[in-house]
């Protein structure tokens, strides 16, 4: 019996295991070894990217697989505007190799640190009507299932591809994938400071006009400064909104880092910088609620104060077809909340849940906390059975599920 490996923590630091291995392979090959040897002694098997996930999804007493030695870019094919990656490259990573070769991400979310398969894994996505997340982009994938052997998906496999498009890890492990991206560009960057009112009255023409539109509307005038975000001086945060618009800079716009104007690659303007000092929540709303569901959330956040101190953090996805998408058939608003560590922030969050699962049947980001049941997945997730049909045939003996996944997916 090997030590047990020390004990894992995710980035933020709100979920742990102690799981009797820890490996990282270094091959398609070990993976398959590592995961035929945890099913041959019946252990659960979890992999890890880069434990940017709020919920449970890493935690095993078996077999935790990191991927420290699983990443790079594979090939870049310029013409059909492919790129193939091991599942532990970061979104950082693509930035450079892909600029240099005419070709873009067509989008990011908040940071870059995340590893691909990590990112694919829960659906991440950054902001725009026009724009699907990381899953959408998603063309094919090379799995090792269950019983140690690897399964080939590509666009000829349909059903295996919107099932791999939000997996969560439950279909066995990525040893490399193919995402779609696009022609590169060039991202124009303003930032404004607007009260509730004119982001309510801009709301349309931003979002239907622009490339990509966000706000962290903050409840209080403490929240800003919980995400670092820079307000006008001056200006009341209460009940104002940092917002972001993007728009693709034309050849005549010369790169530039004016404050709150900046011009240049895209992947150089997407991230942001967080410290690990919140315990995230989002859920997906059909677009087209978003204003009612924005309003509903405001008054909530106002009324729970002083637990809702964080600002609401509001994008927008474009609809795609992943079975646990939470796009799946329709765009959605994406409205983010956060509890404060050190605090018993749960009744808050579950007054959220309540508001915008009872509400606005809302959907979940599989990365950040939700208190989802099995009910409410097939009720909000059409497709929910389907993947869980392929889960199945791809792991019968449910190694990959884990306490937190398998009352939904077993
Ligand atoms: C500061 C911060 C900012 C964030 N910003 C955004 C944002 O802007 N937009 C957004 O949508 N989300 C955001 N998130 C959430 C984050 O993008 C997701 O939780 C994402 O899954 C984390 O990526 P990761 O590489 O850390 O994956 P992990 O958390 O390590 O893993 C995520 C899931 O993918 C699975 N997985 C990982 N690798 C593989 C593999 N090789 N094969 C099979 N399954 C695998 C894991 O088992 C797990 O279920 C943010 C999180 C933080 C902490």
């Amino acid at each position: 019996m090997p030590e047990p490996a020390p004990t894992f923590s995710n980035w933020v630091g709100n979920q742990h295991c102690t799981p009797r291995r820890r490996l990282s392979p270094a091959s398609e090959a070990e993976v398959q070894e590592a995961v035929r040897s945890a099913t041959a002694r019946g252990e659960g098997v979890r992999v890890v990217a880069t434990g940017h996930s709020f919920t449970p999804v890493h935690l095993t007493d078996g077999t935790l697989i990191d991927l420290d030695n699983l990443h790079g870019i594979t090939a870049i094919d310029a013409a059909a505007r492919r790129v193939r990656a091991l599942p532990g490259t970061t979104i950082h990573a693509f930035g450079e190799p892909l600029w240099d070769a005419g070709l873009a991400l067509a989008n990011q979310g908040d940071i870059d640190t995340q590893g691909i398969a990590g990112a694919i894994g829960t659906g991440t996505h950054g902001s725009g009507l026009a724009l699907g997340s990381f899953s959408a982009r998603l063309r094919g994938c090379r799995i090792v299932a269950g019983n140690g052997d690897v399964v080939v998906i590509d666009e000829s496999t349909p059903e295996l591809l919107a099932a791999a498009q939000v997996s969560v890890g439950m279909l066995g492990v990525m040893t490399e994938l193919e995402v779609s991206v696009v022609g590169r560009y060039r991202l124009a960057e303003q930032i404004h400071h607007w009260s509730y009112e004119q982001l309510i009255e801009e709301w349309d023409e931003r979002v239907g006009n622009h490339r990509h539109f966000s706000c962290f509307w903050c409840p209080t005038e403490r929240s800003a400064s919980l995400y670092g975000l820079e307000m006008e001086p001056g200006k009341p945060t209460a009940d104002a909104a940092f917002v972001k618009v993007y728009d693709e800079a034309g050849d005549d716009l010369p790169d530039s880092t004016t404050h709150r104007r900046r011009v240049n690659r895209p992947h150089l303007v997407y991230p942001m910088v967080y410290e690990p000092n919140f315990h995230e929540l989002e859920y997906f709303v059909r677009y087209d609620r978003a204003k009612e569901a924005l309003g509903a959330m405001r008054e909530l956040m106002l009324a729970s104060q002083p637990d809702a101190v964080f600002p609401l953090e509001v994008r927008t996805v474009a609809a795609d077809d992943g079975y646990l998408s939470s796009q799946y058939g329709t765009p959605t608003i994406v409205l983010s909340v956060s509890g404060e560590p050190g605090t018993d922030y749960w009744a808050y969050l579950r007054a959220v849940d309540a508001l915008l699962g009872g509400q606005f049947g809302a959907r979940v980001h599989w990365g950040k906390l939700h208190f989802l049941t099995a009910d409410q997945l097939h009720e909000r997730y059409p497709m929910a059975q389907a993947f869980i049909d392929v889960r199945r045939r791809l792991d019968p003996a449910g190694t990959f599920l884990n306490d937190h996944l398998r009352p939904l997916f077993a």
